[in-house]
């Protein structure tokens, strides 16, 4: 099945490379050059990405999107920002888009964040129909198999560590204490030092990790929190 991309871009040499790059990937496009006939077009037909530029005449990006979501959860919107638009990147998230890729952007790195976005949206009707499976982005980890999964590839964990992520994973996007998941993980009767949370934090990064954007964050004096991993242009 051809995946169809929407692309809302205003600088139209942009909005035709963009075309052209998606159109040789074997994707199906189309191009609104404002917010509005954006919306339009995404309401008419049937998409299964949008490529949204924030500044946009009229009605803007973070316009476009808050509509969007007001009636679709779930088409993946990719944000195309300025370097310095680094508040309405925080809004766009916020507001319910997958992910960001700033200006000036290498076309392969756009390509693999359309990939990794398609793929975890066709996912997950599957993944909603198993309770014991819990995902986070490209992370999933199955409660009963004790499969892990990270974009695609499968992870080896030792209990404690299956432990540590499962925990994380049921409370995504939540800042937890070392004490927090010392009391989780290793249990109210374990009287050891908080460092080992640290330690252990260490080898899931290091197992789950693809490259440089971390999926567990430091959140530094308090503890760590799973968020989508940033890759900062
Ligand atoms: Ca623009």
């Amino acid at each position: 099945m051809t995946e169809r991309i929407l692309i809302v871009e205003d600088e139209e040499s942009i909005a035709r490379v963009l075309q052209l790059e998606l159109e040789f990937e074997k994707y199906e496009t189309g191009v609104a050059h404002t917010g509005t006939d954006g919306l339009i077009l995404f309401r008419e037909e049937k998409w299964d990405l949008v490529l949204l530029d924030l500044m946009l005449p009229g009605l803007n990006g973070l316009d476009v999107l808050r509509r969007i979501r007001s009636h679709d959860e779930h088409t993946p919107v990719l944000l195309l920002t300025a370097k310095n638009d680094v508040e309405d990147k925080v809004i766009g998230l916020d507001l319910g888009a997958n992910d960001y890729i700033t200006k000036p952007f290498e076309i392969e790195e756009l390509l693999a964040r359309i990939r990794t976005a398609l793929r975890i949206s066709g996912h997950e009707p599957a993944e909603a129909a198993d309770p014991d499976l819990l995902t986070f982005g490209d992370l999933s980890l199955h409660q009963l198999s004790r499969e892990v999964h990270c974009g695609g590839r499968s992870i080896e964990l030792t209990p404690r560590e299956f432990d540590l992520l499962q925990h994380l994973l049921k409370h995504p996007n939540q800042v937890l204490s070392r004490e927090q998941l010392l009391d989780a993980v290793w249990g109210y009767d374990y009287f050891g030092d908080t460092n080992v949370v640290d330690v252990y934090i260490r080898y899931v990064r290091k197992k789950i990790d693809d490259g440089e954007a971390s999926h567990i964050h430091t959140v530094r004096g308090v503890g760590y929190v799973l968020k989508e991993p940033v890759h900062e242009a």
